[in-house]
């Protein structure tokens, strides 16, 4: 195909990007007719068929997606002094498999709303008035009327590689050893914690009585070798009593924890959703359920006409979670006990719910007078 022509495919939504945002965002524009007629375009240089998160998330109501098929009622908060175990009632704890979503939204998406897929990545992004056009790295031109971007490199916002950071590396295991407690999902588990200068914490996530994810999470500038997180899993393992075992699969993740204003969009025509919008929240790095409340407010502002609204996280959460991280950078060492008192003094659902951001300010207060506050008022004083 000649240049020029490639200058004439024009869609009505582009998509950069098919993971968890922008399927999410298309999986939630299927159910209407509204976008049956619309041209779409995917830019998306992967496969999608890989199992290369573990997703997990809690709600009240049952996930919209069947691959969301794994729950529990109850979790767990550990230390060395201290064990909790409690039902999470209203809300649930779900995983789902990357593949399984990317497998289940893809085959949905392309049968109701027929996208075309370029399985390259964008190279430029030019603006007009009324339109964006995009430059693939094979060098086709496409252009669109609206974009909705998942990639950081278009976002306009910087993440800082050598700042602050939760890395995770686990095993997904079979093991013949003692049976792994089924019924509750282990959050934070301090147990471990050995090395005071860095936030280190385990965390379980058992789909039968001889399987489960079990990972080493760490809140600290450095990541760590392959082979470090190997050896700081496998004590782990020990730790929980288990030393035969298999590895069926391995995760790795590293998530910026950054408090730096995120922009949502470049103009009006050019969406950032996802990670790349800002909807990481950067003291525990939940990102599902926050994405998939904005893919309502997209929605709700295509189907209306109306300009996409400014996605605006309240102001108090983005200040306890500034305070939060300064204490997790300059006083790492308070961070367990900060989150003993928070589960130990708490209901469960009360610290899901101000993790949501849907706590009363009163909550929050009640939630502040229970953990240690003299680090909190030092950060408010640190720059
Ligand atoms: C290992 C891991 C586990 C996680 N677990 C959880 C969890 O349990 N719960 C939770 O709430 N959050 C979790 N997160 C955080 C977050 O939910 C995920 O990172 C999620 O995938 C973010 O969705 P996204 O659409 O923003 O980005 P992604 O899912 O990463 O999708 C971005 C897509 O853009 C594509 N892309 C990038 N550049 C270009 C380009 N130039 N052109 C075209 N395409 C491009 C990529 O190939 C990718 O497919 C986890 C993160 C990681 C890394």
């Amino acid at each position: 195909m000649s240049p020029f022509l490639f200058f004439l495919m024009h869609f009505d939504y582009v998509f950069i990007g098919a993971g968890l945002s922008n399927l999410s965002l298309l999986h939630q524009m299927s159910s209407y007719d509204f976008f049956k007629d619309k041209t779409i375009a995917i830019i998306e240089p992967s496969d999608k068929d890989q199992n290369d998160r573990t997703w997990c998330l809690w709600s009240k109501l049952p996930p919209r997606y069947t691959s969301v098929s794994t729950s529990w009622n109850s979790l767990v908060f550990k230390s060395s002094s201290f064990h909790k175990e409690q039902n999470i009632s209203p809300y649930k704890y779900y995983h789902v498999a990357s593949k399984d979503f990317y497998e289940e939204t893809i085959g949905e998406i392309s049968r109701y709303l027929k996208p075309r897929w370029f399985k390259h990545s964008l190279k430029s992004v030019k603006f007009s008035a009324i339109k964006a056009s995009l430059t693939l790295d094979n060098d086709e031109i496409i252009s669109a009327g609206f974009v909705f971007n998942s990639s950081f490199k278009f976002s306009g916002n910087n993440i800082n590689s050598e700042g602050l950071k939760q890395h995770f590396y686990g095993f997904k295991i079979k093991t013949a050893d003692k049976d792994l407690p089924v019924d509750a999902v282990h959050l934070m588990d301090f147990s471990l914690n050995t090395d005071q200068s860095v936030v280190q914490f385990g965390y379980i996530l058992p789909f039968n009585a001889k399987e489960a994810l079990i990972e080493y999470t760490e809140f600290s500038d450095q990541l760590r070798s392959k082979d470090e997180y190997k050896v700081l899993v496998t004590d782990y393992l020990r730790q929980l009593g288990i030393h035969e075992f298999e590895v069926k699969e391995t995760e790795f993740g590293a998530i910026p924890m950054s408090d730096n204003p995120f922009k949502d969009r470049l103009n009006d025509l050019f969406i950032n959703v996802g990670s790349a919008g800002g909807l990481t929240k950067p003291t525990t790095g939940y990102t599902f359920q926050y994405i998939q409340k904005d893919c309502q407010n997209v929605i709700k502002a295509l189907l209306s006409g109306a300009k996409i609204p400014v996605r605006s996280s309240q102001k108090r959460f983005k200040f306890y979670d500034r305070l939060l991280l300064r204490i997790i950078k300059k006083e790492p060492q308070l961070v367990q006990t900060i989150m003993e008192k928070l589960f130990s003094r708490n209901k469960f659902k009360s610290v899901l719910k101000f993790l949501d951001e849907e706590s009363s300010l009163l909550e929050e207060i009640r939630i502040f007078m229970s953990i240690p506050w003299k680090p909190f008022l030092k950060s408010l004083f640190r720059a």
